[in-house]
């Protein structure tokens, strides 16, 4: 996911605080729950069960805005379970849902449904329930921040269409189990039908194009073996054409796929030349790429990009920077393709490695803004990387805490873009051992390989991996608002240091400059002093470290 342009962000916050949590809707009074709990927890209802593939096809109507189909759910159960919790939002509706044959009973509490089974289904069974489901999707009217359909025509008058629903749901345009902790474990079968004049592009790898000569449409089934976050699937519908390429990489031959429009062609194969630099860099910092067997893609889309897995969106207008713009306001954000590198990015960070729940979305977001700045490392220089990160402190609004609300969809401030990159650069510098931080970074999705994931575990595993303790590190800029606060005063031939505005217990090594020297000093709340041989003149905190500085 992109942050929001701040600009729009003060005109209407709503818009993307609704995205994640819709409006905090108070416990009815009998007691009912709210649409959020339902959404944002993991009910009785769904916990008795676990998702291990799901079988998807979807005829989507251009000329109507309508789609219907229905998903085939391969599941396991955990415990004997009766009431099975399928998401989807109006005004979609489902139609039937059959079990074995049957037809099942199921009722609607809003974006929520009910499927009651005759009886209830033992432990330790797998198991099959197929859900029939039909409509006019919600539209999404300012994609990829609000979900929903974009029904657009391109600059030829082709229809152009595409799904976004991070936020908001996939249940949004497909009946699922619509909560991050569960993901199908065997992957995942997409199969589009439309209008036979265009292509249908989903996750993974193409299968098979069937045509429907009665219908006057093409299927077109696309396969992902992997895990993936129900975010992360899309379809994306136009006048496309393909062009593949491969990458030499960790993990031996990439495939790799670009879908375009087909008066795009010449401009795409200039632009996406930035796809093999990406993948280099990140290949270096975070390890292989997650999905060898579903191959890369990146497709062109009618809005700005997405993260979807192994069918990354791209709407950047084949140009450099964020729309042309340079984020950092340092001209280096000029030198690569904002959203081919931010958006590869999450194949790491969002897609092999999960948020388990929404409030932890900064594993997402604060990393893959991160990786922007490795990737100049890597392809320019680590001055130039720097100026970046830097650079875009401007956009840090420190307005609320970076963690959302556990259990409720909801997640944290949008600080976990900029922010939380600053984090990571700031411990880079403390932790001061750029091998053993690469590692970590390695590490992390070495061991959450294709899993879901909690801040309290990443916690854990930087300080122990780094022989850090990171933790009030992870409290003052996940948990808070504020920015730690480096005081000095000179006095006499000495120089105190400490710390203000820090959570208690808050204790790092920063490196300072006084009067031209450099040094590594571990600061608290406690003064600290430091001897200077004569009245210091210059006193300097190492701008890597984002922290605030005031001279008392
Ligand atoms: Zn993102």
């Amino acid at each position: 996911m992109l942050r929001q342009p701040l600009l729009l962000l003060r005109a209407v916050p709503s818009l993307i605080l609704a995205a994640f949590g819709a409006a905090q809707q108070e416990p009815a009074s009998d007691g009912a729950r709210s649409q959020d709990v339902l959404r944002g927890s993991i009910t009785p209802e769904r916990a008795w069960w676990d998702v291990l593939h799901y079988d998807l096809s979807v005829s989507v109507h251009p000329d109507t805005r309508s789609i219907g189909g229905s998903n085939k759910i391969t599941f396991k159960t955990l415990q004997a379970g009766g009431r099975m919790q399928i998401d989807l939002q109006p005004p979609l509706e489902i139609a039937r849902v059959v079990h074995q044959g049957e037809e099942l009973e199921f009722e609607r509490e809003g974006k929520v449904y009910w499927i009651t089974f005759p009886s209830p289904l033992d432990a330790g069974i797998e198991d099959v329930v197929e859900v029939f489901y039909e409509g006019k999707p919600r539209v999404s009217t300012r994609p990829p921040w609000s979900g929903g359909l974009s029904w657009k025509k391109d600059e030829q008058g082709n229809d152009f269409i595409a799904t976004t629903c991070q936020g908001i749901g996939a249940s949004i345009w497909w009946p699922n189990k619509d909560h991050g902790y569960d993901e199908p474990d065997r992957g995942m079968d997409i199969r589009i039908t439309v209008p036979e004049a265009l292509t249908a592009v989903s996750n993974g790898r193409l299968i098979e194009t069937q045509s429907n000569a009665a219908s006057e449409t093409r299927t077109f089934h696309w396969r992902v073996v992997n895990p993936i976050n129900n975010y992360g699937v899309n379809m994306n519908i136009g006048n496309y054409v393909s062009m593949d390429g491969s990458y030499d990489g960790e993990g031996g031959k990439l495939d790799l796929q670009y879908w375009v429009l087909a008066h795009q062609v010449e401009q795409a194969k200039k632009q996406f030349a930035e796809v093999p630099r990406t993948l280099a860099a990140f290949e270096h910092w975070f390890g292989k790429y997650p999905f060898y067997e579903d191959g890369y893609k990146l497709v062109v889309v009618p809005y700005l990009g997405m993260e979807h897995q192994s069918s990354v969106t791209y709407g950047n207008g084949f140009r450099n920077g964020y729309l042309g713009r340079d984020l950092s306001r340092t001209g280096v954000g000029m030198k690569f393709d904002f959203i081919i590198v931010h958006e590869s990015a999450h194949e790491w960070w969002g897609n092999n490695i999960s948020m388990r729940d929404a409030a932890d979305m900064w594993i997402h977001e604060s990393f893959a803004n991160y990786a922007e700045n490795l990737f100049v490392e890597y392809h320019f220089t680590a001055k130039e990387a720097q100026d970046y990160v830097i650079g875009c402190r401007a956009l840090i609004q420190n307005d609320s805490p970076i963690i959302g609300t556990y259990g409720r969809n909801k997640s944290g401030s949008g600080d976990m873009y900029y922010k939380g990159g600053n984090m990571l650069h700031t411990m880079r510098h403390m932790l001061n051992d750029d091998d053993k931080w690469r590692e970590c970074l390695r590490g992390l999705n070495r061991e959450f390989w294709h899993k879901t994931v909690t801040t309290a575990e990443f916690e854990a595993y930087m300080s122990r991996e780094c022989g850090f303790d990171f933790g009030k590190v992870f409290d003052q800029y996940l948990r808070t608002t504020d920015i730690p606060e480096l005081v000095h005063e000179t006095k006499g031939d000495s120089v105190t240091v400490w710390f203000e505005k820090v959570v208690p217990g808050f204790r790092v090594p920063v490196v300072l400059t006084i009067d031209g020297k450099e040094r590594r000093v571990t600061v608290g709340t406690e003064p600290v002093e430091i001897a200077t041989g004569g009245k210091a003149e210059d006193f300097a905190l190492d701008r890597n470290f984002y922290m605030t500085v005031r001279a008392k």
